[in-house]
């Protein structure tokens, strides 16, 4: 029987490849061509956090659905302004307890189909200890105090660096990776993530 495929933010029918219906990408909020500067790193994303933006990261994350990271990768490549596919590919590491949990980091999977459509090195060279918290879904205050637990390298960092993520909400995850990549030697750091919280 053939089933087909369904768009993950309404469950309506959407083209074969295509994780969202035509009217829920109609949905998607586009941001435009300019980074944001979060703590300190610029960082750019096709997308604002909210609504089929929001569905597509939670099918990624919490419902095993890897393939939507090629869509999420797409998303970047066909936007991102050019200045900004320049470097080095690095994944924000996933707290080991949750990698184990999962069973893939969503950042990676989407830095790897970034690399493929771009051309781009990926250089995993960071992981994560301490706490495990994160950003998404921690309500304000939290996200102000919690750690993000440390960020240390695990490998030699590249020169220039592009951080990839699926989320960036205060940028706080983004900082402790910067930090630790530029302490290791990288010239010139910046993010490029799917979504970006907007107006809070
Ligand atoms: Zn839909």
């Amino acid at each position: 029987m053939l089933v087909p495929p369904l768009c993950w933010s309404c469950g309506g029918v959407a083209r074969r490849r295509e994780p969202l219906c035509l009217d829920c990408r109609g949905l998607l909020r586009r941001l435009g061509s300019e980074p944001a500067v979060l703590s300190g790193v610029r960082a750019w994303a096709p997308v604002a956090y909210a609504g089929p933006a929001r569905d597509l990261v939670g099918a990624l994350k919490f419902r095993g659905a890897t393939r939507v990271a090629e869509a999420l990768a797409a998303q970047i490549a066909a936007n991102a302004p050019e200045w900004m596919l320049e470097g080095s590919l690095v994944p924000v590491p996933l707290h080991p307890r949750r990698l184990r949990r999962r069973g893939y980091n969503q950042a990676g999977l989407i830095a790897d189909a970034l690399g493929r459509r771009t051309g781009l090195e990926v250089a995993d060279c960071l992981r994560r200890a301490g706490s495990a918290a994160t950003q998404v879904g921690r309500d304000r205050r939290e996200r102000r105090l919690g750690p993000v637990g440390s960020i240390e390298l695990r490998a030699a960092p590249p020169g220039r660096t592009v951080l990839v993520d699926d989320v960036a909400t205060t940028g706080a995850t983004l900082a402790a990776c910067a930090t630790a990549l530029r302490a290791a030697g990288s010239i010139d750091v910046a993010a490029l993530v799917f979504a970006r919280t907007i107006g809070r």
